[in-house]
């Protein structure tokens, strides 16, 4: 059996100045944790060979594979604010892209695969810990629906990487429509370097934003579209209760993907100050801040365009501030329709924004549990989660007169609740422990029950119905580590 990756290189097509040629570092023990088999076999791969000697040969960096135009990419970005000229994979190197079965293009990227010339002064590997954790929780938000890189296999190096300690080393294959970020573009501006800027948007437009090849001012219109999808991926986000927790302009995709799972996590009772991420001392990443700093980094975008919109810099500033005034207004309408729909109403009246946002006042004055409480709004049960029950009928009297004006029937807004408010989510607790169960007892059965919970979210699985519930005090899970 052969691992035939259909390779088609656009982005090694780039100029020299774009990128690091350069291998993979072999490692001293590959061995497979896990092959993602529908995401294979999207991509045209089979799965059995991808799980075989052959594929993890090629999935540990031991082995090139056939056609691969190995490079790491250069890029720069504000990182909590500060800008940094020069970040780039420093441990990741992108072996090329493949046209999927779907038609999609799609990066191969093996991440932590070894020292490039961006390293700085990392070691180019990545700890397990953090490879599984991707793994868990970006194919959890994909099968939440919402738009992320994908996981393709893990793999253990059989090399200790130095972090908090020795820890086990770890390579996982990501898989994204592409790796350009806003801190792509930014590593051009920084070399003013007009060329390049506009030959990376040319890429970014062919490739993800093909309307905008054909607009009056294609370059205004590759701005408007990232806005746009931005707006739309945020909102996802909070309707979720998902805090990236690192919203660097390095990690923040032109695709519309989440991207970098490293400090991420999910919030258990609603309360917009969340914040996970050791690093975040500022709550600069707040769960409630993330649209303020989603326009904050598409501002810094918006900046590296000025010498494309409008040889007058006056009159690029004025088509920037039009474009970048539009994703506060998508976002509210994108973020209050989503509240609407997940407390079942599907006709739009005067006063629903209210109403969605008196229960999200209501659940953060009672520590109400955000997943919890849509999940079993629709089963009619929601009552047990709030402390103020007098407080909480209120809100639901409203509710109930706001839902006469609705036509479905009561199970067919059962229904389309229970589709919009999952079940189960990347709970930190149940994350912690399944990672801690792989690195410290090298046993992935937790790990393998939580991939199977997530891989269904919107569905109820009595047999799995602890994995619901919020952690006891015990079990909380106060900070995230990058872990890199
Ligand atoms: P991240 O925090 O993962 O978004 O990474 C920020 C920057 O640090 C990127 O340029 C990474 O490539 C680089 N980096 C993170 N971890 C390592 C590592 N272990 N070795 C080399 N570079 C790293
Ligand atoms: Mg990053």
């Amino acid at each position: 059996m052969t691992v035939q990756f259909a390779f088609d290189n656009l982005y090694a097509q780039l100029p020299e100045r774009f990128y690091a040629r350069l291998a993979p570092t072999p490692v001293a023990g590959p061995r497979l944790i896990r092959v993602n088999k529908g995401l294979a076999e999207t991509l045209g791969l089979d799965p059995d060979a991808l799980a075989g000697p052959d594929g993890v040969a090629i999935l540990s960096g031991n082995q090139p594979a056939e056609g691969a135009a190995s490079i790491a990419l250069a890029y720069a970005g504000h990182q909590f604010g500060n800008f940094v000229p020069q970040l780039g994979d420093g441990r990741a190197i992108l072996l090329g892209e493949v046209v999927g079965r779907d038609g999609l293009r799609r990066d191969i990227q093996l991440k932590g695969a070894g020292p490039t010339p961006f390293s700085r002064r990392g070691d180019g590997r990545a700890a397990l810990g953090p490879v599984l954790r991707e793994y868990l929780v970006s194919e959890a938000m994909a099968a939440l629906g919402v738009p992320t890189t994908r996981a393709l296999a893990a793999v253990t190096t059989g090399e200790a990487v130095m972090r908090e300690g020795l820890m086990p080393g770890g390579i996982l294959t990501r898989v994204a429509s592409s790796h350009m970020r806003v801190g792509t573009f930014q590593y051009f501006a920084a070399r003013n370097d007009t060329d390049g800027i506009r030959l990376l948007a040319d890429h970014a437009i062919a490739r993800h934003y093909p309307d905008a090849a054909t607009a009056a001012d294609p370059y205004r219109a590759f701005l408007a579209g990232v806005v746009a999808r931005q707006a739309e991926l945020i909102a996802r986000w909070l309707l979720i209760g998902f805090i990236h927790g690192v919203m660097n302009t390095d990690n923040m995709s032109i695709s519309g993907e989440t991207i970098d799972y490293g400090p991420c996590a999910f919030m258990d009772e609603y309360d917009p100050a969340t914040v996970f991420s050791s690093i975040d001392r500022d709550a600069r990443y707040a769960y409630g801040n993330q649209p303020n700093i989603g326009l904050w980094n598409l501002t810094r975008l918006a900046e590296t365009l000025l010498p494309l919109l409008d040889p007058d810099e006056s009159a690029a500033i004025e088509i920037a501030r039009g474009v970048l005034g539009t994703f506060g207004p998508r976002f509210q309408a994108l973020y209050v329709d989503g509240l609407r729909r997940k407390i079942g109403l599907a006709v739009d009246r005067d006063g629903d924004a209210d109403l969605t946002l008196d229960l999200l006042k209501l659940m953060a004055a009672n520590n109400a549990d955000f997943t919890l409480t849509f999940r079993k709004l629709a089963d009619g049960t929601a009552r047990d989660l709030f402390i103020d029950v007098a407080a909480f009928d209120a809100w639901h009297d409203h509710w109930q007169r706001r839902l006469a004006f609705e036509s479905a029937s009561p199970e067919a807004r059962r229904t389309a609740m229970r589709a919009v408010n999952p079940a189960f989510i990347p709970r930190n607790h149940r994350v912690e422990a399944a990672l801690n169960a792989a690195i410290e007892r090298r046993d992935f059965e937790p790990f393998d029950t939580l991939m199977t919970i997530l891989s269904r979210p919107f569905d109820d699985q009595p047999e799995y119905a602890e994995y619901m519930l919020p952690p006891e005090e015990s079990e909380r899970v106060r900070q995230t580590f990058c872990g890199t």
